[in-house]
């Protein structure tokens, strides 16, 4: 039979629409949006697409929104006294320095200086620390692993006591996604095995993985013989593998593909997310939820 396929379209759609309304009772009740500044120094086109992206989606829901775009020869030193800036501007609650940054630039020391209580991609170091005590401590999930949990969760797939299996290891998606499903919780109390470039055989432990979550960054490098039947597969993997015209523009666009083999895969696994149309949009869906709990956070009734 085949597999349930999990569309994160649809399931972005509801999230967004929860999103909306919170966002317009907060705007009556305490005459306040989420604010969300975008930073973007240089113009690589990748990074121009997802800020556009980001801003789009804010601007629909009602955030007061941000985007400061700075030439790529911004200094170090100019970057940091702008994130300052930000983060004593009382009408931001999520600030987002989109990677990568230009070379002369060291990313870690930008992303330590982000106030963590404004840190709505989660990567400083405070929030990888509350991440990872779980419960209530926790504040911005990262955003990619957040999607997969919420895409997990509202596909009714079990999560307690249930073999997750992680391959990958990064410090966006691998090790937090693996981290959130192991804490004592509703859509986790999972058992956790994380596989990366050293494990000696990996398609043993992905055959008895009840929820597979891969995160290579390998076109196919998930063979359906390494699906255990009726298993939840969640390709995070995004590979551009070609080039065609788009039908709609009549523009050259990339052709994606995931890491797991999907055609093959969904004959044999119970719920698998496409590439793309999967993961890819629940992404920005849960910066947008990041920055309403910020907003949350600040008026104290998160
Ligand atoms: P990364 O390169 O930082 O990490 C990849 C991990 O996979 C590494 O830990 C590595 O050990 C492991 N790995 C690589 N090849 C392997 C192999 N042959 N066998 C076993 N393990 C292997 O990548 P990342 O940032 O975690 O991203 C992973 C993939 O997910 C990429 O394709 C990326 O584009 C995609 N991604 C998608 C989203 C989204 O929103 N959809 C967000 C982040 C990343």
């Amino acid at each position: 039979m085949s597999a349930k396929i999990i569309k994160g379209t649809e399931i972005r759609n509801v999230i967004l629409e929860e999103i909306e309304a919170e966002v317009n009772e907060i705007k009556e009740k305490h005459g306040v949006s989420p604010g969300l500044v975008t930073i973007l120094v240089g113009e690589d086109p990748a990074s121009i697409s997802y800020v556009t992206a980001k801003i789009k989606t804010a601007q629909k829901l009602g955030f007061k929104e941000i985007q400061d775009t700075q030439p790529v020869d911004l200094s170090e030193d100019a970057l940091l006294e702008l994130v300052d800036k930000y983060n004593n501007d009382d009408s931001i609650h999520g600030i987002l320095v989109q990677l990568p940054l230009p070379k002369h630039v060291d990313d870690k020391k930008v992303l330590n200086a982000i106030d963590p209580d404004k840190d709505v991609d989660g990567f400083h170091p405070v929030n990888v620390g509350r991440l990872m005590i779980g419960g209530d401590e926790v504040k911005f999930p990262p955003c990619t692993p957040a999607g997969i949990q919420e895409m997990i969760v509202r596909s009714g797939v079990e999560t307690s006591g249930a073999e997750v299996v992680v391959v990958g290891r990064s410090n966006i998606v691998g090790k937090p996604i693996a981290n959130m499903m192991l804490q004592k919780g509703e859509g986790a109390n999972s058992t956790v095995t994380i596989v990366h470039t050293r494990t000696k055989d990996l398609a043993a432990h992905c055959k008895r993985a009840d929820i597979l979550i891969v995160a290579a960054g390998v076109p196919g490098l998930v063979k359906p013989e390494w699906i255990k039947p009726g298993a939840c597969v969640i390709d995070v993997g995004v590979n551009r593998v070609g080039e065609k015209i788009s039908e709609k523009t009549g523009k050259k666009i990339a052709i994606l593909s995931g890491d797991v083999d999907f055609d093959a895969a969904k004959e044999v696994a119970g719920f698998i997310t496409p590439v793309p149309g999967g993961v890819g949009p629940m992404t920005i869906t849960m910066l947008m939820k990041n920055t309403l709990k910020a907003l949350k956070f600040s008026l104290g009734i998160a």
